[in-house]
């Protein structure tokens, strides 16, 4: 919400236009003076934005998915709040009309010589570059899948194809465990690992099943959640609920066959835990895009694109920027995020472009609504510093029913046809 006010504040300044090639044959033309890597939240949100900064002909956006997703609902999709089919869009519809779309996959990224390679060969180059490649889901990294998906009561809520499993499993429950992970690396979203949990835990209470479960949260964390204003209250009902949260478990295989669930304790090397599942929420490691480090000095030492924390341009080649979760910046990797990052990159990117100094400062503002049930949200919203951000005037840590509405029904409509369009 208050990313989404920022970024009206930054319309863009008119900018000098340099000479480009303006071929009606858009699919010859192998330079853009634009090009944007990713057509997720960041990459349309930013391509919607140099469109009005320098023209539809001047910006190309390399993506080789023909469906965009709104990701935040997954989680009201995997507790059969909200379908499936609600939460995507061709990415026809969504890529700002006139931007050439090239459906492809990059392959490398070559930041000295200005260009790209993608996967069917072909060589684009750019002046400026803009990457919103997202994050990587390794489900491979735990013994065992993706292929126990196949099986019945496990699902997880990360992924386009396993989110109506989490549903499938959330309805077929009849007693035993029902176990929740959080991942031993950096994840998009932190809060939705456990929103599924407290989903679950409504769901059963609403459907007689609730004393015939035992519900368990093993997060490789050793806290619940990071800033503490909102851990306070996400502890107090953890106790009111009966739900058993284990620190330090992650899970390393799971035996779909058997229902059992393998969690190495981090604390204690070596130890391990089996938990017999009648239903499984598995949130997968994540990790950089491959290609960032793949031939090219974009990465940090971590792999992650190494940009400035305070205006998004990479910290050793000037004409490159990122956006979202594909960056070091040092904030929760959420779509709040990048609405907010919007507004300072186009920022960023029209001083560049006037050869003057970035002025404007991201503060890390980043956003988690904290689901609770299937009518309340606690709204996270933080700076780089843990410092609470919030938008509204009253306590964001209670548990509110406006804050729920604001999740299910507004924030995607603002996504929609506010943050994608720029409007
Ligand atoms: C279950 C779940 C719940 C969430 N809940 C919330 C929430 O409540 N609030 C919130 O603000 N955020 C939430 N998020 C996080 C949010 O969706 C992401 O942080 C956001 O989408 C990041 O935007 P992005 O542009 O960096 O990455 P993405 O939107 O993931 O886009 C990356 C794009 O890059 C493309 N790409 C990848 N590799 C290549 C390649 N080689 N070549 C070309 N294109 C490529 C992909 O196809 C994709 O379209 C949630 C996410 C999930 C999964």
């Amino acid at each position: 919400m208050a990313a989404l006010r920022r970024l009206r504040q930054c319309r863009p300044s008119g900018i000098a236009m340099s000479h480009f090639h303006t071929s009606s044959c858009a699919s010859a033309r192998q330079h853009y003076k634009m090009l944007v890597l990713g057509g997720g939240s960041g990459g349309i949100s930013m391509s919607a934005r140099m469109k009005r900064m320098m023209g539809a002909e001047n910006v190309a956006v390399v993506e080789p998915s023909e469906m965009h997703y709104y990701q935040p609902i997954w989680t009201l999709v995997g507790a059969g709040a909200k379908t499936l089919t609600s939460s995507g869009r061709s990415t026809a519809s969504v890529m700002p009309s006139g931007v050439k779309w090239v459906k492809s996959k990059v392959q490398e990224i070559n930041p000295n010589t200005n260009t790209v390679r993608t996967d069917d060969g072909s060589e684009i180059s750019y002046e400026y570059l803009i990457v919103a490649l997202g994050l990587q889901l390794h489900y491979e990294k735990i013994k065992g899948l993706p292929e126990g998906f196949e099986q019945p009561k496990i699902g997880s809520n990360y992924s386009v194809q396993t989110v109506d499993k989490t549903w499938k499993a959330l309805q077929d429950f009849k007693e035993g465990n029902a176990v929740f992970t959080f991942p031993n690396t950096p994840v998009k979203c932190a809060g939705a690992p456990q929103k599924i949990m407290y989903l679950t835990e409504a769901f059963l209470r609403k459907t007689g099943k609730r004393d015939k479960a035992n519900i368990i949260y093993n997060t490789s964390l050793p806290v619940l959640f990071g800033i503490k204003k909102y851990a306070d209250s996400l502890w107090d009902i953890v106790k009111q609920r009966d739900l058993q949260v284990n620190l330090r478990q992650n899970l390393i295989e799971v035996r779909a066959d058997k229902q059992e669930a393998v969690f190495e304790n981090l604390d204690k090397p070596g130890e391990t835990n089996v938990i017999e599942y009648e239903m499984l929420h598995v949130t997968p490691p994540m990790g950089r895009p491959n290609l960032v480090v793949k031939g090219s000095q974009l990465a940090d030492e971590a792999g992650w694109l190494d940009v400035n924390k305070d205006n998004l341009q990479h910290k050793r080649y000037p004409n490159v920027f990122g956006i979202g979760d594909c960056t070091n910046l040092p904030t929760i990797r959420t779509a709040a995020a990048v609405a907010a990052q919007t507004a300072i990159l186009n920022r960023s990117i029209s001083k560049v472009m006037k050869n003057e100094k970035p002025d404007r400062t991201y503060d890390g503002y980043t956003s988690c609504p904290l689901v609770t049930s299937y009518n309340t949200v606690i709204l996270a919203e933080f700076d780089y510093n843990g410092q609470p951000l919030e938008t509204f005037p009253v306590n964001q840590a209670k548990e509110s029913r406006f804050m729920y509405h604001m999740k299910a029904d507004v924030m995607p409509h603002l996504y929609w046809h506010g943050l994608l369009r720029y409007v």
